[in-house]
């Protein structure tokens, strides 16, 4: 069955027979046409870190979104309770139900693990969930006659690549579970683009980053893997000290270098991508600010913005991290409109301690 176009369709106002509109006519076409820009959005993983600020942006955007996560890494607290459906992927009746009752026009598709290591552990976990979860998905959008789908893919589907900055054109060689299990979906979706209709956006990013600017939506996983959060735990004196995973990288200073891109910017690209993309067109875009940061400054931003002092000790290497992932984002400029505003590491780490201070427990929940 192919996709019919999505629910978002009001039929347009009759063409004016004399040319003049009368005042309530006029009224009639503005309510139209705003109806016309409003779309109601499943968020999958809605409730977690990126997808929660994509909510709020959402909102924001004059959309509706539904929630539809089922709290396995997701926070009851991050999303509005009157929109928050719990519930499995892998539950394609309840998916499909879910669609047709909130008359959705579009999905925005976070939900998935993403955890390199325990990928690698335990790699039946992650094609389950993600590969499963999101063929699941697939089918409960077909079936719903929903054809319009924004997709979180990332970094690790390039693998450990030969260039930097990494363009799009890069081969996609991940080397990690987690990795390929997002190059999976991101081929069934190029597959069900060519022959059901589908129009996609496939958003690659970088190291998702910093918090809501308003200190009440931010970054709680447990356990906590990622480098600025657990610097602020260290700030906070949680942990006794940061461990830098190796310093003899062929890197300036020999730590690491990643793009941190802002999570609200990341937000933005994707209400920008739902409300650019065309019927049965297919978009894979890097997100990503351009610029690279090592560890090591991002322990020194961490020292500036916290004004404590932040103990670092130099341990291994940790298995499978390339030295340098630095995103060209020209793509999703050109083809979005997209520009992150976030551009300096130290307004990206304000925001993350603006939340990690206000919510030394996270959520809570
Ligand atoms: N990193 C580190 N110590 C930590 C956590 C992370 O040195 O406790 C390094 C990690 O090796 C990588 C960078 O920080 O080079 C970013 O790691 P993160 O896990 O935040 O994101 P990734 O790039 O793995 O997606």
């Amino acid at each position: 069955m192919a996709f019919r176009e999505g629910r978002m369709g009001i039929a347009p106002p009759p063409t004016e027979r004399h040319g003049v509109r009368s005042p309530q006519r006029r009224r009639d076409i503005a309510l139209v046409s705003e109806r016309e820009r409003t779309l109601n959005i499943l968020v999958t993983g809605g409730a977690g870190y990126i997808g929660s600020h994509a909510v709020r942006l959402l909102d924001r955007a004059g959309h509706r979104a539904w929630i539809y996560d089922n709290l396995s890494a997701g926070h009851r607290s991050a999303a509005p309770a009157d929109r928050l459906i719990v519930g499995d992927l892998t539950d394609r009746p309840r998916l499909t139900a879910a669609l047709a009752e909130h008359k959705i026009g579009a999905v925005m598709h976070f939900a998935a693990f993403a955890l390199v290591g325990e990928s690698v552990a335990d790699p039946a976990k992650y094609y389950q969930n993600n590969v499963g979860g999101s063929l699941s998905l697939l089918e409960a959008m077909r079936a719903a006659g929903v054809g319009k789908m924004v997709f979180s893919s990332t970094t690790a589907t390039y693998g450990a690549p030969q260039t930097t900055p990494i363009s799009e054109d890069e081969p996609q060689r991940p080397i990690n579970p987690y990795g390929f299990t997002k190059l999976v979906v991101e081929q069934a979706l190029a597959d069900y683009a060519q022959a059901y209709g589908l129009a996609y956006a496939a958003l690659r990013y970088f190291n998702a980053a910093g918090a809501s600017p308003h200190g009440d939506l931010g970054e709680d996983h447990t356990p906590e893997s990622h480098l600025i959060p657990i610097v602020l735990q260290a700030a906070l004196g949680q942990r006794e000290k940061i461990t830098i995973f190796g310093d003899d990288y062929p890197t300036p200073d020999g730590t690491c270098i990643r793009d941190y891109v802002h999570v609200d910017d990341l937000g933005a690209a994707h209400v920008q991508a739902l409300e650019r993309l065309r019927p049965g067109q297919g978009l894979r875009l890097n997100l990503g600010t351009g610029q690279g940061h090592s560890v090591r400054e991002v322990v020194e931003a961490c020292r500036r913005v916290t004004g404590r002092p932040i103990p670092v000790e130099i341990g291994p290497r940790r298995p499978g991290d390339p030295p340098e992932l630095v995103a060209d984002a020209r793509r999703a400029r050109q083809l979005l409109d997209w520009q992150p505003r976030y551009v300096e590491l130290d307004a990206i780490v304000s925001t993350a301690w603006r939340w990690h201070s206000a919510h030394p427990r996270g959520y809570g929940d």
